[in-house]
């Protein structure tokens, strides 16, 4: 991978984990943008006045809120595959995966092929 395609797709990996995480915060109000990935559901509930209609709305926000959480894990690993020098390879055949679809998606880890035999196989 060339170095400035990966300083282009970090740059974008971040604006993108930045923009996830305000939504984040913004339909869950128990997590906050310092601490997003680990929050306590545990403490939901605890005090009286936690409403039967509030625990309604919580769940009603926890899909979505577990899909913002997974495309910030997504985002996170790809922002540590550039790190550590990985980005852009395929995680099934290790060949280089495709820069424009890493451009369409750039959290890819597969490249085309193996994600054709995989969906094939579905
Ligand atoms: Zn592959």
């Amino acid at each position: 991978m060339k170095k400035a395609f990966l300083t282009e797709m970090e740059a974008r990996l971040r604006a993108e984990r930045e923009k996830i995480v305000g939504e984040l915060v913004r339909v869950s109000p128990h997590v906050s943008a310092g601490d997003a990935f680990d929050a306590d559901y545990t403490t939901l509930g605890d005090k009286e006045d936690e409403s039967a209609d509030k625990a309604a709305e919580i769940g009603d926000n926890l899909s979505l809120e577990n899909e913002l959480s997974s495309a910030v894990r997504d985002i996170d690993s790809a922002l540590k595959a550039i790190e550590v020098g990985t980005y852009g390879t395929c995680k099934y055949c290790k060949q280089l995966i495709d820069e424009a679809r890493l451009q369409v998606r750039p959290t890819s880890t597969s490249c085309v092929a193996c994600k054709k035999t995989l969906t094939q196989e579905m």
